[in-house]
């Protein structure tokens, strides 16, 4: 398919947004929020997101403004107040506002569930850089070029990546040591090429990630997944940007060499796919060879209601997608404003899945990544008199535990796996019992 219209892309950040050309229709007060906010968490919104997916004339409660443009409840009111005030006292550009800016950074618990250090593999005694490999079959690679993206999530649990607090300390480095890594990990079957956006690099460097693993010394790696948010934030990669044939002969390429390529796109809102460019952007990856599956975190103010699920699969599943992952937000930064109860998520997660038919009910959750493993709320029952959460990994840091069922006091208001106290009278989850022997170093279960 060819595209008569190349677009270009503009991107906004929190230094030039009073440049995009619907800025008047964001209130004088929502503006000085959205400064306040982004000196936190990281922002960044381009033409494509703010022309087709923002509702302007709806901004209160559009979805879609919420996934890009900052709220003031994603801060606490005292963060919010605190940079506020040095903010309209123009102070913000002293050492202050510095440091209250890194302070509050520091406090919003920046890297969740030991990301930093607690899944980063040693090849010859020396930490593989930019690799985690925490489940046996699969290891994550984070390209040093593919660590930022077309916009940013407002909800994203890796916002510290983004922000001078982190400085890429998850990226590969230029001696490419993740290639030794996998070429001696003969356990490993996929390999997930993750970011940011991996979809960001130009063809050229993507290749580079990917051309390797098509060779003979890779044949244990059967299937390369990329997670990407292009198909929301620039579908156009598919369609007319200059390196577009590249990047889906690189597809092909793949395809041909016998790997699964899975494009793991991130759709928060059915709308995100309603567009044109997305469908053709969709058509074009799958005339690759390549299969599109779907995942997104359960968002308080974006879609946290069946009735958008059930439009997203439905969706997704016209347009050959398969439903993948439904994951519950992390306790990380603006976790509080978009965190809905495990309960909650649950009942999302039932009522959406039994109006579909079963080729969309594929997706799995409602999910959370823990320290431990990928914890699946299962079900409510009342077991022995007591009423309880039945719990599940779908992946755990020791593959024993998959797939047993565990079970933790009912709690209606609980978000995350540490808010969970286990059911009857044990002190502890059986995983944190092992987990002590699997990983001395973590402490934060
Ligand atoms: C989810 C995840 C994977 C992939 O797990 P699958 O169940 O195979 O999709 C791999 N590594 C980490 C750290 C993950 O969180
Ligand atoms: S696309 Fe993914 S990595 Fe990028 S900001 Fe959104 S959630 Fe974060």
């Amino acid at each position: 398919m060819t595209a008569t219209l190349k677009p270009k892309i503009k991107i906004y950040t929190k230094d030039n947004i009073h440049t995009l050309p619907q800025f008047e229709k964001i209130s004088k007060e929502k503006q000085f929020e959205l400064k306040v906010v982004a000196s936190i968490l990281p922002f960044r919104v381009n033409n494509y997101v703010t022309d087709n997916l923002v509702d302007w004339d709806n901004l209160e409660s559009d979805p879609l403004c919420h996934l890009n443009f900052m709220q003031k409840d994603m801060l606490s009111e005292s963060h919010f107040n605190s940079v506020a005030q040095l903010i309209s006292t123009n102070q913000g550009n002293t050492p202050l506002f510095f440091q209250t800016v890194n302070r509050i950074r520091l406090e919003l618990n920046p890297h969740p569930s030991g990301q930093l250090t607690s899944n980063v593999p040693n090849h010859d005694d020396e930490p593989v850089s930019g690799v985690q490999h925490k489940y046996r079959q699969t290891v994550l690679v984070f390209p040093k070029q593919g660590q930022t993206c077309h916009s940013y999530c407002t909800f994203c649990f890796r916002w510290a990546q983004f922000s001078d607090l982190d400085d890429l300390r998850f990226a590969t480095d230029q001696h490419r040591g993740f290639l030794n890594y996998i070429k001696e990990h003969k356990e490993l079957t996929d390999v997930l090429i993750t970011g940011g956006d991996p979809m960001i690099m130009n063809a050229r460097i993507l290749k580079t990630y990917i051309e390797p693993l098509l060779g003979p010394e890779y044949s244990h790696i059967q299937t390369i997944r990329i997670g990407s948010k292009t198909l929301s934030y620039w579908p156009y990669r598919y369609i007319s940007d200059r390196d577009t044939n590249e990047v889906l002969a690189l597809f092909e390429k793949a395809v041909a060499a016998n790997k699964t390529l899975a494009f793991m796109a991130h759709v928060n809102h059915h709308r995100e796919l309603e567009t044109d460019a997305a469908r053709q952007a969709v058509k074009a990856i799958q005339g690759t060879g390549a299969i599109i599956r779907s995942q997104s975190p359960i968002l308080k103010h974006i879609n946290d209601a069946a009735a958008i699920w059930e439009r997203n699969w439905n969706l997704q599943v016209r347009m050959g997608i398969i439903p993948y992952y439904m994951f519950v937000e992390r306790d990380t930064g603006p976790q509080n404003y978009f965190a809905i109860p495990l309960i909650k998520a649950l009942e999302v997660y039932r009522t959406a899945l039994k109006n579909v038919s079963g080729l969309a009910r594929t997706a799995r959750g409602p999910s959370m990544s823990a320290t431990p493993g990928k914890v699946n709320i299962e079900d409510v029952q009342v077991i022995r008199g007591q009423k309880v959460m039945v719990l599940k990994f779908l992946q755990g840091r020791d593959p024993e535990w998959v797939g047993k069922p565990f079970y933790a006091k009912f709690d209606p208001e609980a978000k995350w796996l540490t808010d969970l106290k286990p059911a009857f009278g044990e002190k502890q989850f059986f995983f944190e019992r092992d987990i002590r022997v699997v990983n001395s170093a973590i402490s934060n279960i």
